[in-house]
């Protein structure tokens, strides 16, 4: 039976189960950017279930220096990890001493429910207490998409029968922080990852805690208010608490709303930080105001994104539950992004991949531009790091994106798996284009996106050379493609792709600020010592961009990929995988095998350089050898298998990955949750079964329904357009919501949208 119901608009754990208790304090996370909160009960735990606490602010980590057995010169220094933070959300319930725990407590009819169109978690239950009461439980708390540093928390209690003395305790607590897996490298561990206590304070109505990250220097403070009972509160040099109580008799009820409000330092340097805190808290809206503005937030984003699915509400759970997700993850304000795991756990320690420009800013590039912008001004604000990075790697020009990072420093300690994904850079530059394509947003390109396309297509072509070997064309050679299985290879396709497009996008954007923003061009010339005569290198680097050779129809991911040990999948035991934490990298590395989708990207992404014929042959063949250890290797896969005509393959693979954390199908939602897959379903459904593709200022559609769905719609925004998607067995149809006409081809053909 799924472990959750089916339901459009909700995610609810009927009942309570001890053993999915890690995996649904992800799934029940809350977070808008700044703060993350995971689904802790608020008591706690149950009958001592294990259970990950956290509570996450965006952007502020801890850092340690790596220690290498062997150092060499130029690895990574400093380890980056999201900090857990002081935990403020608890409210524990005692009824006459005894205090709630679900694995102890008779309480019948537990449900948890996640609201995504409300943006909150709710709880209830009954509770037969050991004195005889029987008293109905109702709790609900929220993390505010409207003000950045609030959440809140609701608790209310209705006695049926009989009589007691409930009391509410809760407090701000240094995080209990769990264990990582010392064997798992996608997992934190081993690290001291504690923060420093500073300040406490207690003043009857309030209490507040500052701490301190013991390296990297920030602040973080802490101010909770219960409201609505009389409350007790008092501090010691570590812990807050406060507590209230009331005598209840059957018929009764009672409600305490709980105000908690975070800030840290790092981007808001405040003296008086300490004090506005705690005013905030203070003057924070009641939960009432708190909800309407939350699913007014909520209404705006599901508006834009419109998505439906007729026929199979499993799937539409899912792909809203993703959605939602990545909404609640993105940092909003230029400064912050989004991590592999948002801010639901501590998975990937926090950290910024090539996630978000691969796989998640093409949702919101359609769906909220204005987020989309914020996410690649955070790229923006680490371009300095990436220079110089650039140049510890001996890069005379240009910039080198750090593959993991938090504050645009590398963090990755595995270089040949790490710093060497190159194409970090080209996803950056390919979805800064993107960007602009599709909201032709010049004033981004003026002050941003032309200088990030600039300097990272400088470091390409840094990187590579004209090879004699290879007929004077231009090679990138020892760099690691998306698919971490195949290291520091030679020209990797989906690289080369990328840097050939961030070539010519570059000298594109350049020639358009020449033409339509002089003085920006000027001083953006000055900056960075730009001259014309680069833009024409850069051309010509990509009019001769090498791409391997195919053999018998099909294309090597890289240079050696087809002269590698073929290790047949079937071969392969289920239990190791994932294959990197059972087998040695020089295992995997001489092996014909993928952990993800790399030349199938690079056939998503620039389809127009491969036939459809080209296409098949090589699904079939990396179909064959593809793992998918990585969850961001079925979307993708979906995506082509629906280009080419494979839908029921398509419908597999996008299945596969819809509900993935839903499911908990890589046995780690625990970790958190993988936003680029989650994100990656949208694009699935778009761009995989609705065909959507936008080339050279043309958008298309190509819509296909598989037979298992009655039909299915989403919306999307170009160019100033709001275009809606409606797509059945008897054909597509689309309405044009906002904006000017456009044309649009639906299958090849013009439809005229007024
Ligand atoms: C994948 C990477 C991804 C990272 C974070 C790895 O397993 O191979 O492509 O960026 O996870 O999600």
């Amino acid at each position: 039976m799924a472990k959750f119901a089916y339901q459009p608009w909700e995610i609810t754990e009927q009942g309570f189960s001890a053993r999915d208790l890690r995996e649904n304090e992800s799934v029940f996370a809350l977070a808008n950017g700044f703060i993350g909160l995971r689904g802790n009960l608020e008591e706690g735990s149950a009958a001592g279930a294990e259970t990950i606490q956290g509570s996450f602010l965006n952007g502020v980590f801890d850092s340690e220096p790596i220690v290498y057995g062997e150092k060499a010169y130029g690895y990574a220094k400093n380890h980056e990890t999201i900090c857990n933070v002081m935990d403020a959300k608890g409210i524990v319930p005692s009824a006459d001493g005894e205090r709630l725990d679900l694995g102890l407590s008779d309480v019948r009819a537990h449900r948890r429910v996640l609201d995504m169109r409300a943006g909150v978690l709710c709880r209830d239950f009954i509770w037969h207490t050991k004195s005889g009461a029987v008293l109905k439980i109702e709790m609900t708390r929220l993390v505010s998409l409207k003000r950045q540093e609030l959440a809140a928390a609701r608790f209310d209690c209705a006695c049926l029968e009989g009589a007691c003395t409930l009391t509410l305790m809760g407090g701000i607590r240094p995080a209990v922080i769990a264990e990582g897996d010392p064997n798992d490298p996608r997992n934190a561990a081993g690290k001291d990852r504690s923060l420093l206590v500073g300040r406490t304070a207690a003043d009857g109505t309030l209490i507040a805690m500052e701490q301190k990250t013991k390296n990297s220097g920030f602040t973080i403070c802490c101010a909770a208010q219960p409201r609505g009972l009389d409350a007790h509160t008092e501090a010691t040099a570590r812990e807050t608490a406060w507590s209230a109580e009331k005598a209840l008799h059957a018929g009764e009820s009672l409600r305490l709303e709980l105000s908690i409000c975070y800030t840290a330092s790092r981007f808001d340097e405040q003296p008086d930080r300490w004090e506005k805190t705690i005013a905030l808290c203070r003057t924070a809206p009641d939960f009432d105001t708190l909800l309407d503005e939350q699913r007014a937030a909520l209404d705006s984003f599901w508006n834009g994104v419109a998505l439906d699915i007729q026929g199979d509400d499993a799937l539409l759970q899912g792909l809203r539950f993703n959605l939602f997700h990545i909404y609640q993850s993105a940092g909003r304000d230029g400064r912050r992004n989004i991590a592999a795991k948002g801010l639901t756990g501590e998975g990937y320690e926090g950290h910024t991949f090539w996630d978000t420009e691969a796989y998640i800013l093409p949702v919101f590039i359609h769906t909220d531009p204005a987020l989309a912008r914020k996410l690649l001004e955070y790229r923006y604000a680490i371009l300095p790091n990436a220079r110089a990075r650039a140049r510890e790697l001996g890069h005379e020009k240009g910039a080198l994106y750090a593959w993991r990072t938090i504050d645009g420093e590398e963090c990755s300690a595995y270089f040949p798996a790490g710093t060497a994904q190159y194409h970090i850079d080209g996803d950056i530059a390919h979805a800064v284009w993107e960007y602009f394509d599709a909201t032709e947003d010049l004033d981004f390109l003026a002050k941003y996106g032309a200088e990030i396309l600039a300097e990272t297509a400088r470091l390409f072509y840094d990187l590579g050379f004209f090879s004699a070997a290879k007929g004077g064309q231009f090679v990138l050679n020892c760099v690691t493609g998306p698919d971490e299985y195949n290291v520091m290879v030679n020209n990797n396709v989906y690289t080369n792709c990328v840097a050939e497009e961030n070539f010519r996008s570059a000298g594109v954007a350049m020639e358009l600020l020449r033409l339509r923003c002089p003085t920006d061009y000027a001083r953006l010339c000055a900056a960075i010592g730009f001259e014309p005569a680069e833009a024409e290198a850069w051309r010509e680097a990509a009019d001769k961009m090498y791409y391997p050779e195919p053999r018998d129809g099909i294309y090597p991911q890289d240079d050696d990929f087809l002269n590698r040990k073929p290790w047949p999948l079937d071969t392969i035991p289920q239990e190791n995988h994932p294959l990197l934490i059972h087998y040695h990298g020089l295992t995997i590395y001489r092996h014909m095998v993928c952990k993800q989708a790399d030349l199938i990207l690079a056939m998503t992404q620039y389809g127009e350089c491969w036939t459809l014929e080209e296409k098949k042959k090589n699904f079939a063949f990396y179909d064959s050898v593809t793992t998918h250890d990585s969850s961001l290797s079925m979307a993708v896969f979906s995506i082509l298998a629906n280009e080419i005509g494979e839908i029921q393959t398509g419908y597999d693979y996008f299945m596969s990955s819809a509900r993935l954390d839903l499911d908990d199908m890589h046995h780690n939602t625990k970790d958190g949750l993988h936003m680029a897959n989650m994100a990656g379903t949208w694009t699935g459904l778009v761009r995989g079964f609705g065909g959507m593709r936008c080339r050279n200022g043309q958008l298309s559609f190509a819509p296909v329904c598989p037979p298992q769905w009655q039909g299915y719609a989403f919306r999307v925004g170009y160019r100033g357009r709001t275009i809606h998607v409606s797509v059945s067995a008897d054909g597509a149809s689309y309405a044009l919501i906002a904006g000017d006409p456009i044309t649009i081809l639906s299958h090849g053909e013009s439809v005229e949208l007024k």
